[in-house]
């Protein structure tokens, strides 16, 4: 079995599966690129909790959890098989790492699962368990939480990461779908690229203070920490190797920059 890569998507509105653009067929060609994995470990910026939880119902339940979009949007399903056996793995892997981790028996997989996943897999034939992000711990242990699940890698799991590289959601609707993006979004997506191709994780680490307009870009954390666990499982050392590799590039509403990483 080949190692898979981590990876980090940008989920964009939750009506991508109908309104592609240049990221739904990039997705749809990933999924190509990779070596077919055995089981998805899915962490999305969309399952928020106090303490580290893993989701293991088997099946996962589609979760609708947006408002006020196209009607057809609430009747897409995303029915793959659930991951309990995986679900168990990554809490044994993060354990070991000194990070208790609950499994959530009941919990579904919210769009920023399931919106890149149906581009990825529409086939929905790989077990997918969704990992939570934990706003409140910052950026450090979402790379430790990467750095403890990297060894799944080599057991046939995708760590496939789901946020956004730019989130300004408050200045949504201010911008057509194909407006370019506007120089102070271009500046934060241009300091990411440039952090994650060049392997500096300490500056991913520091970002609230490092990132030209990181508050504007990300009014909330909840967007970016997703990378922090795909860069984490690249599993090597701060700023040693951890590099990613740039797999995409597009804007959409000219404030969401569709960035895509790889970590090899
Ligand atoms: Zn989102």
């Amino acid at each position: 079995m080949s190692r898979l890569p981590a990876l980090f998507v940008t989920h964009g509105a939750p009506t991508l599966p109908l309104e592609p653009g240049p990221t739904g067929p990039f997705l749809r060609d990933l999924a190509g690129d990779v070596p077919r994995p055995d089981a998805i470990l899915c962490v999305s910026a969309h399952w928020e909790t106090a303490a580290p939880a893993i989701g293991a119902a088997d099946p996962p339940p589609t979760i609708h959890d947006f408002y006020g979009f196209p009607e057809p949007l609430y009747r897409l399903r995303y029915p793959a098989p659930g991951a309990p056996g995986l679900a168990a793995r990554a809490a044994e892997a993060l354990a070991g790492a000194g990070i208790a981790c609950a499994a959530d028996r009941e919990r579904g997989l919210d769009h920023g699962a399931w919106v890149p996943l149906m581009l990825m897999y529409p086939d929905a034939d790989l077990p997918v368990a969704q990992l939570a992000i934990q706003p409140g711990l910052g950026p450090a242990h979402h790379l430790a939480m990467g750095r403890a699940l990297a060894p799944l890698r080599d057991a046939g799991v995708l760590i496939l990461a789901s946020g956004s590289a730019t989130h300004s959601l408050r200045d949504f609707g201010r911008y057509a779908y194909d407006d370019p993006a506007p120089g102070w979004v271009a500046a934060f997506d241009d300091w990411l690229v440039a952090a994650v191709t060049e392997g500096r994780t300490d500056d991913l680490v520091a970002w609230r203070d490092r990132a030209p307009e990181n508050a504007r870009n990300h009014p909330t954390d909840d967007h970016y920490l997703p990378l922090l666990v795909a860069a984490g499982a690249a599993g090597d050392g701060m700023g040693h190797g951890g590099a990613g590799r740039l797999l995409h590039r597009a804007t959409t509403y000219g404030i969401i920059r569709m960035t895509a990483f790889a970590f090899d």
